[in-house]
């Protein structure tokens, strides 16, 4: 079992992971058996990896965010399967149950979940209810004895090997809210739950996806998590947490991806001299770089935030490393030529395992419109980064973070402006604001991590992360098409439906 809860023990935690990725995960056979092996995941447990941020009252760690977020990147890097089992775990799995659960409830689960001898799922998802989670079908009714629970959940991560899952329903009535949502636990025994057969999917085949049916479940009121009706608030703060781990994952597959790619443009040669020589290869391998750099410093940041203000800035974490990831890895790809595309290299795989990200656990266009929307309604104002440093190179790399946040400030005030209240109506420029504030976030951080570090490699990649930013930034604060444009252009081309304002 891992020790005592302390953040000093990262490093060894990351040694031990480490070597037991080396000597016991093979992610091709996992691939290719669409399965995780038991014996994985019970080494996983005998690690103490499922009880990471448990408390350590009932069996777990204790540790924080920031070094559960370390061990799921680093298990990313050897395979994203195992990573995502363990992350959906550790985050939407646990986190409502370890922050809002009963004394009974902890006692009751806790212990066997801390141990890994049971896995944790956790399942809003429903075949008309995706994005929109106003939208749940799945009902608890009181009948005055138990809650009855009627429905159907999709796309369930950790579903055909949970024991425990934390189920979003929708409860009219309970808790005095007509028309509340409200979590649930559900033990996989419960009469009523039929756990479907596993998806076959794109990537991540390793990790268990599955269905949930519920037939007239009946339910004791004591299986209701944190307050009756308040599982919309509730959600909020899960799905942060789930956020900042998934993250964390991303940062492990790009980080992987970017050192196989360094070894190989060294080694490879075209044209009588190492890829790595050749100038569009060098500009192409500094992007890569500072991308990684960028969602790295991003995620260590917004893993150490409260729970409040983790609730916005996991939104930029979680978009901007599932887009970096994936365009880390597609740039590794086509760095490594046709031998990126043949399945022994590993990169393939990559690429299949991290595309999911851009989708779960929110889908990326609708976190943006979130994240602006967020913008609009911040109290405080930021401070500026250059303020404290006079000269140098970081003092640059910090103005230019600086110009950035005023273009992005600037968006903002003249969509107030504009728009006033109505803005939040307008959501083509929700969805460019939050892009703008994805940028501002993952800036701001590279610049703090450089200026702590004082690495010179570090203030070069954040001077040219910045640049590229700047240039989008200002790209996104001019008109969007005009409405007329986009419809013309879908009447002529698609057979989409009207919309009406
Ligand atoms: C492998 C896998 C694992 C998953 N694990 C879980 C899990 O453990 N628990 C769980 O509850 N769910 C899980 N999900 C579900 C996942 O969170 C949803 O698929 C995701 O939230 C998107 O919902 P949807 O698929 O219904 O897409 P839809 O809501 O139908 O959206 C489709 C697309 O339309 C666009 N779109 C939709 N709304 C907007 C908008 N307002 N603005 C702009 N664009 C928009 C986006 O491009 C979006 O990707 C998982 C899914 C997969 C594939």
């Amino acid at each position: 079992m891992l020790p005592r809860a302390d953040e000093e023990l990262v490093r060894p935690l990351l040694a031990q992971v480490s070597r037991f990725a080396l000597e016991s995960i093979d992610a091709r056979a996992i691939d290719r058996a669409s399965a995780i092996p038991q014996r994985v995941l019970a080494g996983m447990g005998e690690l103490g990896l499922f009880g990471l941020t448990l408390p350590e009252e009932f069996g777990g760690s204790g540790c924080s965010l920031p070094v559960a977020c370390s061990a799921v990147a680093e298990l990313a890097r050897a395979d994203r399967s195992v990573a995502v089992t363990l992350g959906l775990h550790l985050g939407l799995g646990t986190r409502g149950l370890v922050a809002l659960g009963t004394r009974a409830q902890h006692e009751r689960y806790l212990p066997t979940l801390a141990s890994g001898n049971c896995i944790a799922a956790f399942a809003t998802t429903e075949p008309g209810a995706g994005s929109d989670l106003s939208a749940l079908q799945t009902r608890a009714l009181d009948d005055g004895t138990a809650l009855v629970v009627n429905g159907q959940k999709i796309y369930v991560t950790n579903g055909g090997l949970a024991g425990l899952y934390t189920l979003a329903v929708s409860t009219p009535g309970l808790g005095g809210s007509a028309r509340g949502q409200s979590l649930l636990l559900i033990e996989r025994g419960d009469a009523g739950l039929r756990v479907e057969a596993e998806e076959h999917k794109l990537g991540l085949r390793g990790s268990s996806t599955t269905g949930l049916s519920l037939e007239e479940m009946r339910l004791p009121y004591s299986r209701v998590l944190g307050e009756a009706g308040g599982g919309a608030r509730a959600l909020g703060m899960i799905l942060s947490w789930g956020r900042t781990l998934m993250s964390a994952g991303c940062c492990g597959a790009a980080r992987v991806a970017l050192e196989k790619t360094v070894a190989h443009v060294a080694e490879r040669r075209q044209f009588g001299k190492p890829l790595a020589a050749l100038e569009v290869v060098r500009e192409q391998m500094a992007r890569l770089t500072a991308r990684a750099f960028a969602m790295e410093a991003l995620v260590d940041e917004v893993s150490r935030e409260s729970a409040e203000t983790l609730l916005v800035r996991s939104l930029a974490a979680k978009v901007f490393s599932s887009e970096s990831a994936w365009m880390v890895v597609d740039g590794a790809i086509q760095l490594h030529g046709g031998l990126g595309f043949i399945e022994d290299t590993g990169l393939a795989m990559m690429l299949r395992d991290v595309r999911i990200t851009r989708i779960f656990e929110g889908a990326n266009d609708v976190l943006l419109s979130h994240l602006g929307a967020g913008e609009l309604l911040r109290a405080t104002a930021r401070t500026p980064l250059a303020s404290s440093l006079v000269e140098g190179a970081l003092a640059s790399a910090a103005k230019d973070a600086d110009a950035l946040a005023a273009q992005v400030d600037s968006l903002r005030q003249s969509l107030h402006a504009r728009f006033r209240v109505g803005v939040f109506r307008q959501p083509r420029w929700l969805h460019r604001l939050g892009r703008a504030c994805m940028w501002r976030e993952a800036i701001d951080a590279s610049v703090r991590r450089a200026i702590r570090s004082g690495r010179t490699d570090e203030i070069a990649q954040v001077a040219l992360l910045t640049q590229e930013a700047r240039v989008e930034v200002a790209a996104l604060a001019s008109e969007p098409s005009a409405r007329e444009l986009v419809e013309q252009c879908l009447a002529q081309a698609l057979p989409l439906p009207e919309v009406r304002a």
